[in-house]
């Protein structure tokens, strides 16, 4: 049977997953085994994705976003979801969850897994619960086929909602919004209506079993995280939490990788205690957090309420971002909420980065700063974290070839465009110092892992589908 990256790591074998990575991240392999080895972080890598291009979740390395793809009991077909794996993989995630619930699951999930060059995650409850008529009627051994079976297509890693127990379920009396979380109100309902333990967390030694022989990574759902400012650092929310530590160090002694989820809506205030509080309670396991929103007021704008908690949740050591479109809480994002959220999301790894210092990161920023300043509008396009639409928003109003080293744009006009008026002071006074732009992308680290618009996923198992845009505008949406 093959060993786990884990314990590969822990037994000092520095694997060709490792090395990928730390080619990626520009870091020494050795650095990669060592974080992998204690647990600060994970490669999801299951032995049966074949096209996975291997990358890592860890604090110390640069922040990743997971974007959900997935029907709904609506819709679609496993081509349908090809063009949404395509878009989030186009537009930058760096993992993505099928979070399906509706018709084909299987081969829409072996779609995916065929064709996707960053990790798939899943959600094995959904598709339990798909196959019993009421939630009480799931069973131990359902809930086990379920995970086995995904495990066996190459999933790379589970949300598993282990830590809602029986006794924590009283403490989400008296919340403004209850139960948030799908798996967690599921298990909370089959709790109360069973009288008994949550089976995830009865059985967890036995989903660890099968998680060690694909290697397949945890990532420990937070069932009763807030759904709401009011109800953030609550005693349901952090007695799930311990139960999440203790389910870590379960899960690393069966030789398994684990990530651990986190909350949802906090007041920006408390994001740095939640995510310090994770890394203690769950001993340095990665936090994957969604959000959190920093505010509840927002509805139609929720990636950016949710990219402020991200960016500052990320800069205390959040290592995923589970990304929030602008469709969260009203609707099922279509593809130009998906690009919008991914953009916000990988604003705010990005920013995360600069602030905590990842190698290279700033050199993203400096490169485009001098495009900028030089009025060389089309490496400025080009250095765009979503090129398409900074040309387009430019050409909207100077369509023409020639405004591409114009030295201005419609923004202030030929007249007050201050870098244009800067330049012609310091060509005339001698006094002003020359501007220095001497940023070189091609030794950058983090430019080399971020440069848009598709990072650098080996993007050949994708299929060069229609873009999703196009086919969406045919009535094909992403509902
Ligand atoms: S016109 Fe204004 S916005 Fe446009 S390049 Fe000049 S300074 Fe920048």
């Amino acid at each position: 049977m093959s060993e786990t990256q884990l314990q590969r790591a822990r037994s000092g074998e520095l694997t060709a997953a490792m090395k990928r990575v730390a080619e990626r991240e520009s870091r020494d392999p050795e650095t990669v085994r060592r974080a992998v080895a204690e647990g600060r972080a994970v490669i999801p890598n299951n032995h049966e994705h074949d096209v996975l291009d291997p990358m890592i979740i860890g604090r110390e390395f640069a922040t990743k976003v997971n974007a959900n793809i997935g029907n709904s009991e609506t819709t679609s077909n496993p081509e349908e979801e090809l063009r949404k794996l395509h878009a989030a993989v186009h537009y930058g995630a760096d993992t993505v969850m099928d979070l399906s619930t509706g018709a084909n699951l299987d081969s829409i999930r072996e779609t995916n897994v065929q064709h996707a060059p960053v990790p798939v995650g899943t959600v094995p409850i959904y598709e339990a619960v798909t196959r019993v008529d009421d939630v009480a009627d799931l069973t131990p051994e359902l809930l086990l086929d379920v995970i086995e079976k995904q495990a066996r297509q190459g999933v790379d890693y589970m949300t598993v909602h282990a830590g809602v127990l029986l006794e924590h379920v009283p403490l989400t009396n008296g919340r403004k919004t209850g139960i948030v979380s799908r798996g967690g109100s599921i298990l909370a309902k089959w709790m109360e209506e069973n009288d008994a333990q949550n089976p995830l967390y009865t059985h967890f030694e036995r989903i660890c079993a099968i998680f060690a022989e694909y290697d397949v990574t945890f990532s420990l759902g937070d069932g009763l995280r807030p759904g709401c400012l009011a109800d953030a650092c609550d005693d349901a929310q952090f007695a799930e939490l311990e139960t999440l530590g203790e389910l870590t160090r379960t899960a690393r002694d069966h030789g398994v990788q684990v990530m651990v989820e986190g909350p949802g809506h906090v007041p920006m205030d408390d994001i740095e205690m939640n995510v310090e509080r994770q890394q203690e309670v769950c001993d340095g396991a990665p936090f994957y957090v969604l959000g959190p929103l920093v505010t509840d007021i927002a509805p139609g704008y929720d990636h950016i309420t949710s990219a402020i908690g991200a960016t500052e949740a990320a800069r205390a050591g959040a290592a995923m971002l589970c990304y929030v479109t602008p469709k969260e809480h009203l609707g099922l994002p279509e593809e130009e909420d998906v690009r919008d959220g991914l953009a916000a999301y990988r604003i705010a790894a990005h920013a995360a980065d600069v602030a905590t210092g990842q190698p290279g990161a700033r050199d993203w920023d400096d490169a485009l700063s001098e495009a900028r300043y030089e009025f060389d509008w089309s490496r400025q396009f080009e250095l765009a974290l979503d090129p398409e639409r900074a040309r387009a928003y430019h050409d909207q109003s100077l369509p023409g070839d020639n405004y591409k080293k114009a030295r201005y744009c419609s923004m202030c006009g030929v007249e007050f465009c201050s870098m244009r008026i800067d330049q012609d002071a310091r060509a005339v006074d001698g006094d002003m110092e020359s501007i220095d732009s001497e940023t070189d992308l091609t030794d950058s680290p983090a430019a080399a892992a971020n440069l848009p618009p598709t990072g650098t996923h080996d993007m050949r198992s994708v299929p060069d589908l229609p873009s999703f845009a196009e086919h969406a505008s045919e009535g094909h949406g992403d509902d």
